[in-house]
């Protein structure tokens, strides 16, 4: 078996104006991210550690924020997209982990829902993903948050 890892990494500033956005997941009572798309860190963090993974480049290189298609994009797309290029690679998801670092909101209670969300989005099952939540100790992120993402993917030759 053919095993990489990738990681990815992502942040944008809170913007009141938006919908929040979770790992594919509506939050409401929070202001969402200033982002030319929807703004979700952890899908942007997930996409990028299985580009990374692939050897494929980055986000901003498969969806450039100069291409109007992507405005206000569901990133929903951005994972999708990733994922079918994982699968005509013959790659499949061994598991991925991610962390969302931030003062809001807390991932404890959004933790099943964005799983699911992860399932659908993937149709990779949702307990091959581990979703953790700190709060940024010691950094200033008041005014934003950030996400690392890891995965393992893995073919059979
Ligand atoms: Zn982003």
């Amino acid at each position: 078996m053919n095993i990489r890892v990738g990681l990815g990494f992502d942040s944008h500033e809170f913007e009141e104006a938006k919908d929040l956005f979770l790992g594919g997941v509506k939050v409401e009572g929070y202001p969402g991210f200033r982002a030319h798309s929807d703004g979700d860190v952890i899908l942007h963090a997930l996409t990028d550690a299985i580009l990374g993974a692939l050897g494929e480049g980055d986000i901003g290189t498969l969806f450039p924020e100069s291409d109007p298609r992507w405005k206000g994009a569901s990133s929903d797309l951005f994972v999708k997209r990733a994922v079918e290029i994982m699968k005509e690679r013959g790659y499949q998801l061994i598991n991925a982990d991610i962390v969302y670092v931030a003062e809001f909101p807390k991932i404890r209670e959004l933790r099943e829902k964005i799983r699911n969300r992860l399932e659908e989005i993937t149709g990779f099952e949702r307990t091959k993903f581990t979703i953790k939540g700190k709060r940024p100790e010691g950094l200033e992120v008041r005014g934003g948050a950030l996400c690392i993402a890891s995965v393992l993917i893995g073919s059979e030759d």
